[in-house]
């Protein structure tokens, strides 16, 4: 393997690679293989109050250019990204281990979404003109919230830099990104093709580190607003510090999402769906739709099919292939989680039908797994996995199967398969989730807001909706006449 993977350095701090070899280390490790490809090392104090000055003294001239100027550099970047495809899928594939065949047409690429589209708008972020009678009138601003700080989870490590990085400085914010410790490498080349296409030293930085570097950055006074990516206990720890300083949240957090499948399903499609909502990245998706209710007319020949298309198509090996369609898990802790929920799956009584047990050999593989028979109470039905598991849930009624999809904490995403387009629509109406499908799974197009409900988030990424959740409106009520006191 002749690509190199080690960095420069491990941050990026006021637009320069920049390394403190005092912080604890980070090795990266291949998950196809098990080998160390990098070293890099958690933030110091020092690091961390470099970062936060170098944002702070950046952003108000940044804000301050027009919205056209900023977004043009988004879009150059984004053009970049497209450029750099290549090997940036590889060092996703490298940092994550999913497969080439994905990285090449997701990450790189809704990174580089994100960027066009965010530089698109950065133009139109206007206020509003209000009459107010008697010849008076007021106008809003929508402004930057000043420094925020992005949190990353390990599973799209470049897409996740993106989604946060390309709305902050669209609005006029800095933001300083703290990867995942377990994926830190991509979002420093993030970091630096930004700044190669001009964005201007301090408005993008990334800080290495592990739950204690996010956590003093959550809780510093600079930061404004604190975005996270990742499971709900992280969430409410994040969510509370950042409440005690009154900062803005954005909280992308897990799920346990439905997808119901009913008897006029066209099911070929359903199972496609049903593969995507469960094995794309080996399952290491928090909207993954991991409980699939099943109507019990169609559940056997839904099974069928299932186990046909696992037998016959799945490619498992180097994720550098271009055949190689399943990735191991992220990390050899990962694959022991998950072996943990398939043991538990077993010992309640769920029905094995597929998969079930680790790959031999190097690398952290695990097979495609699918469960029978399972009942709401069980571990596997109620407890998020972040794994290559399936749940099939038999479901007889319409009533029965709304009811039993919202009997759950989590509310990132639900889909539905049927050929009924008042069925579709009457029961996403009910489903207490904030990403739905209809007779498709887990699409994230930048226009479209994405975002949980419930113990699965507050606020939303991508589209027009993230723009508020990175900017505040000031309002400025104008007087033209003289103003009448009371004394
Ligand atoms: P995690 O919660 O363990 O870690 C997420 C990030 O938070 C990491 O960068 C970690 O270092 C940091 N962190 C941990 N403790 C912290 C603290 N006290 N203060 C500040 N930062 C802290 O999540 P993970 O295991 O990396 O990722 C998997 C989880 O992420 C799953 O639950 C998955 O559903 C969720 N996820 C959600 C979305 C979404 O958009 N809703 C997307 C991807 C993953």
């Amino acid at each position: 393997m002749t690509f190199n993977t080690q960095p420069k350095a491990s941050h990026f701090i006021n637009g320069e690679y920049i390394e403190d070899t005092a912080g604890a280390p980070i090795d990266v490790i291949y998950p196809a293989t098990g080998a160390v490809i990098a070293r890099l090392h958690s933030a110091t104090p020092a690091i961390i109050d470099k970062a936060l000055n170098a944002a702070r003294d950046a952003q108000k001239a940044w804000a301050a250019m027009s919205g056209t100027e900023r977004g043009r550099i988004l879009r150059r970047a984004a053009d970049r990204m497209r450029e750099l495809n290549h090997d940036l899928s590889v060092l996703e594939t490298m940092d994550t281990g999913k497969p080439y065949q994905e990285t090449s047409v997701v990450d790189a690429t809704s990174g580089a979404d994100a960027l066009e589209y965010f530089g698109a708008l950065a133009p139109s972020l206007t206020g509003e003109h209000i009459p107010l009678g008697d010849g008076n009138w007021g106008y809003t601003v929508r402004e930057a919230l000043g420094v925020c700080v992005g949190i990353g989870a390990w599973n799209y490590p470049t897409q996740i830099a993106c989604w946060k990085g390309a709305p902050a400085l669209a609005c006029g914010n800095a933001m300083i990104f703290k990867p995942s410790e377990t994926t830190p490498l991509c979002a420093l080349k993030v970091a630096e093709i930004l700044h190669d296409c001009g964005l201007p030293a301090g408005l993008y930085n990334v800080v290495q580190g592990y739950g204690d570097v996010g956590h003093a950055l959550v809780s510093d006074d600079r930061v404004n607003k604190v975005s996270l990516t990742g499971s709900v206990p992280t969430g409410k720890k994040v969510y509370a510090t950042a409440a005690e300083g009154m900062k803005h949240v954005t909280m992308e957090l897990g799920g346990k999402s439905p997808l119901i499948i009913f008897d006029d399903a066209d099911i070929e499609n359903a199972v496609g769906g049903a593969i995507l909502g469960n094995f794309y990245s080996s399952g290491q998706v928090c909207s993954n739709g991991t409980r699939v209710f099943v109507h019990e007319s169609v559940q056997d020949k839904f099974l069928d099919r299932l186990c046909a298309r696992l037998q016959s198509s799945v490619v498992m090996g180097d994720p550098l292939n271009d055949a190689t369609n399943f990735g191991p898990m992220v990390s050899d802790r990962q694959r022991q989680i998950v072996m943990s929920y398939i043991n538990k799956g077993l010992a309640e009584g769920a029905r094995l039908v597929a998969g079930g047990s680790i790959v031999e050999g190097d690398g952290f593989y695990i097979q495609p797994t699918v469960f029978a028979d399972v009942t709401d109470d069980m571990t596997i039905a109620r407890e998020e996995i972040f794994g290559p598991v399936m749940a099939v849930l038999p479901f007889t009624d319409e009533a029965e199967v709304i009811a039993r999809a919202n009997a759950t904490e989590f509310g990132l995403s639900a889909g539905v398969f049927t050929r009924d387009i008042s069925r579709a629509h009457r029961v996403i109406a009910q489903l207490e989730a904030g990403s739905c499908f209809i007779n498709s799974y887990n699409d994230a197009p930048v226009e479209l807001p994405f975002g949980g409900s419930k113990q699965s988030g507050v606020g939303r990424e991508n589209s027009k909706e993230a723009i508020k959740h990175y900017s505040q409106v000031k309002s400025v009520f104008v007087r033209m006449g003289d103003v009448e006191a009371p004394f």
